[in-house]
């Protein structure tokens, strides 16, 4: 069953139609037509007129605007979870997640947003008291967000806010799999009462991104898979857009010998299955220390065997959302356990089902040279690797393409906290799934390695929106600078005596 269908045109000249089907039982749940690049072009020029009159804005305005979109999405709060379950498949419960993601941003940047970008002004190091610099953040002007289908609505709804509440104007490109949820941003935001085309929203495949990319746009947030990925940096490299790339993860979760093996166990089974493992920082591979490795995997296919999964309605876990990923997800199991891996949980698909379901699969047995503990899976799926030390378990959880987040288990929260910090990821939670680094709004999410370039949320995501100018300003003092022509040999000697008091003497060091 393939989720997006592309129709045969009768008009070769009219735009491509997509066909798009519920993952969950294979019915049709509507159509969209590819946003031809001219059309990108026209939004992109309108976009401009909105963003010049936006930017004029202060702070507070623009931020009660941004409160209006939250008071109006928590009225839809059911009407949006329905779109998401119905082109995604998920449980309620992981549409509402990803919904109070997108409130929290509604909340959290209008309150702070004029603390993180407004002037800031300092004396510069050397020129104390005779200059002041002042750094000013400047909305880059309009921003190109692509998204991946995941998480559909949130993707473009969260960044979306930083950058409008930065000043500039946004244009959405959903992903193919998934845009409604996305065209469903376009709606809220007309009922909120933002600017016409202030976020427009153009549907499309690959060809629009592209499209979007090229069209002029003065920054590209992109999330998605590092294949794409790749094509996208190169792709504003050679143009010179600024872009932000938020990419694939292979999480990994340490479990200690000392850790609370009731929530280790419940928090791992969490990061692994929360959106059926279609989470950039779900938990992929667990290294569990020997000791307690039985009593773990016990408790653990215990917690997996309870899972209930289904439609959306009243179920824990739910379909996948590709077929072209289930794909995927099928292949790398089958491959591990063709070179020696066992599976103690799952290992197929659901017999008899319409929809894309794929059994919480739990595996054993695994070495680190396998697919499935390299690439990313993005499903549900959960090896897991027994290791004699914590060390061991930390050059493991290292040897990876990938850097997004990780989870640590630890009955010492302070040695978990040491453990993360020698892990090369961007991001990592200690006694917690590693993905609620995401929702912790004051942090700044973004991936090592292959897991990305940038950050999105916090001060440097918001910051990412902007274009910062630092402005030095000339107090008082001299008419002319001792640098200034003409070149004298008193103003070199006055240069070299600068230099040696400043960058030798105590005292110099201590003024600078
Ligand atoms: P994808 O790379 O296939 O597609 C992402 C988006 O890029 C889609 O909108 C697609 O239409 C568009 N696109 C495709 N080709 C393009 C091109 N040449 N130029 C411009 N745009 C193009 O990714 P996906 O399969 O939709 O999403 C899954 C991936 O997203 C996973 O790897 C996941 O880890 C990652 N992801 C990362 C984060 C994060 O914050 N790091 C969050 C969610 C998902």
């Amino acid at each position: 069953m393939a989720i997006v269908e592309p129709l045969a045109t009768s008009n070769t000249q009219g735009p491509q139609e997509l066909l798009l089907r519920s993952p969950a039982n294979g019915e049709e749940i509507g159509r969209i037509s590819v946003t031809p690049p001219e059309e990108v072009i026209a939004a992109v020029a309108r976009a401009r007129d909105a963003q010049a009159k936006w930017a004029r804005l202060s702070f507070a305005e623009r931020g009660a605007k941004l409160e209006t979109l939250r008071r109006v999405l928590i009225d839809h709060l059911d009407d949006v979870s329905a779109i998401i379950t119905r082109e995604t498949g998920k449980p309620e419960m992981e549409a509402v997640a990803e919904i109070v993601a997108s409130l929290d941003a509604l909340l959290y940047y209008p309150k702070h947003g004029e603390r993180l970008l407004r002037d800031e002004t300092c004396s510069p190091h050397l020129f104390i008291p005779f200059k002041k610099l002042v750094k000013t953040y400047h909305p880059r002007g309009v921003v190109g967000i692509i998204t991946p289908w995941n998480f559909p609505f949130s993707m473009g709804l969260n960044p979306g806010a930083q950058a409008l509440m930065a000043g500039n104007a946004v244009i959405l490109k959903p992903s193919e799999v998934t845009p409604f949820s996305g065209l469903m941003i376009a709606d809220l935001v007309r009922e909120a009462g933002l600017p016409d085309y202030l976020y427009q929203v153009l549907p499309g495949d690959g060809t629009t991104g592209e499209a979007l990319i090229r069209s002029g746009v003065d920054k590209i947030h992109f999330t998605g898979s590092v294949r794409t990925g790749r094509k996208v940096g190169a792709l504003c490299g050679e143009l010179l857009v600024p872009c932000t790339l938020e990419l694939g993860g292979k999480d990994a979760a340490i479990v200690c010998a000392d850790a609370d093996l009731e929530r280790a166990v419940a928090g791992v089974v969490n990061g692994a299955f929360f959106n059926t493992g279609q989470a950039c920082a779900s938990t992929e591979r667990v290294y569990v220390l020997e000791d307690i490795a039985d009593d773990f995997e016990r408790a653990l296919l215990r917690e997996v065997g309870a899972l209930r999964q289904g439609p959306p309605a009243d179920t824990d876990i739910g379909c996948m959302i590709w077929d072209r990923q289930l794909a995927i997800v099928e292949s790398q199991v089958q491959e591990a356990v063709r070179d020696g891996a066992r599976v103690l949980a799952g290992g197929a698909r659901r017999e008899g089902e319409e929809g894309l379901y794929y059994q919480p699969t739990v595996l054993a047995d695994v070495d680190h040279d396998m697919r499935i503990m390299r690439d990313e899976t993005f499903g549900p799926v959960l090896p897991i690797m027994r290791v004699k030390d914590e060390a061991e378990a930390i050059r493991l959880a290292n040897d990876s393409d990938y850097g997004l987040s990780a989870s640590i288990w630890c009955g010492d929260h302070r040695r978990g906290l040491e453990i993360a910090k020698q892990l090369h990821t961007g991001c990592a939670a200690v006694n917690d799934f590693g993905g609620l680094a995401y929702g912790a709004a004051e942090g700044s999410f973004g991936g090592r390695k292959a897991s990305g370039i940038g950050y999105v949320n916090g001060e440097l995501g918001l910051r990412s929106f902007c274009q910062v100018q630092h402005i030095v300003v000339h107090r008082f003092g001299a008419k002319r600078e001792r640098a200034w022509y003409p070149y004298t040999q008193k103003n070199l000697d006055g240069i070299k005596g600068f230099a040696r008091f400043f960058f030798k003497s105590f005292l110099g060091r201590w003024m600078a």
